[in-house]
């Protein structure tokens, strides 16, 4: 062929791509087909295993470690190079694998939710813990006074420092060398630092070690955040005095939120926990913006919400007949406003207010079924409405007359709702970044 070995020896080890001419010239000398060079299964297992492992190599997964090139010389027996790869196969899959896919994410919130609804939203072992932190500090009703508050996280070995250089991605840091939670003291949307740092606490108290995956980081956080809402309205008080609101015919969430000085969201949370075991009210809950997509949706009873082909609720835009819509267009949406919904699961009674407070955009609805309606204040309302939802001429469909008048000329951009449910990024606890916080408490472990 004319051609020095050396420049063969390129073209072999793949360091060079010949030239058509130089591939017939090639296939002339083994007196071969010249497709016969081009095929691209390998002609021997052998060279197919050193083939896959010079590639594997080359994967930056491979390379962020630093390792050095590894040289495969004729003498490594086949079973070495095939459990070298089985192991870079492995790596390279964990590594590929982000902590959730929109889908991943959407699946365990769906199952989740369903688990929260065949329990009526009630835990009682949650509720137990609870009560057994609250034992030591004499509580004896009410709201939780921050003396008390703090009196439950000291009897569990902790400090609370408040810092105002806290990672962004974090709602608290807790040092498990020197015991001390570190918080920001101003709210974080709806938490407050009250919220904030019992929630922290709650994964010590429940147990909790390092999520294995985003369903168990979901289940964590409900977990946590639930007993958060158990310590701030403690089960026994709470359910008193929602029995004597129900006695009295006037239950309404904004009471409880003022009795037990909590979050408008909390408190409507709360009350899901609670209805069903203490009361026998079955209910629901929703969060949503203005636009009507959905942030947060619970229910047992029976109301149908909107979702998706694979049963994911968040990110669905719910009718614009039911009173989470209805109240943004209420000449106070600061206020509670009040409505019957006519829906084809049935008739609803439903609460909902705008939060007044950091998240103004937001409107949480507490509903529960037509027959249960006459214990809530605000069933005297004359507001009714029907949906028909999800049929599409309910109100998904424009009107005819103004389709028609539009046919063709409309053009909108939408805004994407990717911040709901966003893959989090990889990482031993999702979502936060790891060097900020170790920064973090590198720099605070001396104070
Ligand atoms: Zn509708």
């Amino acid at each position: 062929m004319g051609r020095a070995p050396s420049a063969l020896s390129l073209l072999e080890n793949g360091r060079r791509e010949p030239k058509l001419s130089l591939i017939e010239a090639l296939a002339a000398a083994l007196s071969l087909p010249a497709d016969e060079l081009m095929r691209k299964q390998p002609p021997s297992h052998r060279a197919q295993l050193e083939i896959a492992l010079a590639e594997s190599q080359r994967d930056p997964v491979l390379a962020d470690l630093g390792l050095p090139p590894l040289r495969v010389g004729a003498k490594v027996p086949n079973d070495v190079l095939e459990h070298m790869l089985a192991l870079y196969d492995e790596l390279r899959r964990q590594r590929a694998k982000p902590t959730a896919t929109p889908e991943e994410a959407r699946a365990a919130n769906a199952d989740l939710r369903l688990m929260m609804s065949e329990r009526g939203n009630y835990f009682a072992e949650i509720e137990a813990a609870a009560e057994k932190a609250l034992a030591p500090v004499g509580y004896s009703g009410g709201a939780l006074s921050q003396g008390m508050l703090l009196a439950v996280v000291s009897h569990h070995g902790f400090s609370v420092r408040y810092a105002q250089d806290l990672p962004r991605s974090a709602r608290s840091v807790t040092d498990l060398r020197n015991r001390r939670i570190y918080l920001k003291q101003e709210p974080l949307g709806v938490h407050t630092p009250r919220a904030v740092l019992l929630q922290t606490l709650g994964h010590f108290v429940l147990g909790h070690s390092a999520p294995a995956d985003f369903g168990e980081f979901l289940r964590q956080r409900i977990e946590a955040n639930y007993f958060a809402a158990a310590v701030l309205v403690p089960e026994h008080a709470a359910a008193r005095f929602l029995r004597e609101a129900r006695d009295a015919r006037d239950l309404s969430v904004e009471d409880l939120r003022d009795v037990f000085s909590v979050s408008y969201e909390m408190a409507a949370h709360r009350f899901t926990n609670l209805a069903t075991h203490h009361l026998g009210i079955p209910c629901h809950f929703v969060k949503n913006d203005e636009g009507g997509i959905i942030y947060k949706a619970y229910e047992n009873d029976g109301v149908v919400f909107p979702a998706d082909p694979s049963g994911a609720i968040e990110g669905q835009r719910m009718c614009r007949q039911w009173s989470g819509r209805q109240v943004f267009m209420a000449a106070d949406r600061f206020s509670p406003y009040y409505q019957y919904s006519d829906t084809p699961s049935g008739t609803y009674w439903c609460q909902a207010l705008v939060d007044s407070g950091r998240e103004r955009g937001f409107a949480i609805t507490l509903g529960a079924p037509y027959e249960h309606s006459r214990w809530f204040r605000g069933r005297d309302t004359t507001v009714r409405t029907r949906s028909r939802c999800p049929d599409p001429g309910c109100c998904q469909r424009p009107p005819a007359a103004l389709a028609a008048r539009w046919e063709g000329m409309a053009w909108p951009s939408a805004r994407a709702h990717s911040h709901i449910l966003l893959a989090l990024p990889s990482g031993s606890f999702p979502g936060v970044d790891e060097t900020d916080v170790l920064d973090f408490l590198d720099r605070h472990a001396a104070d």
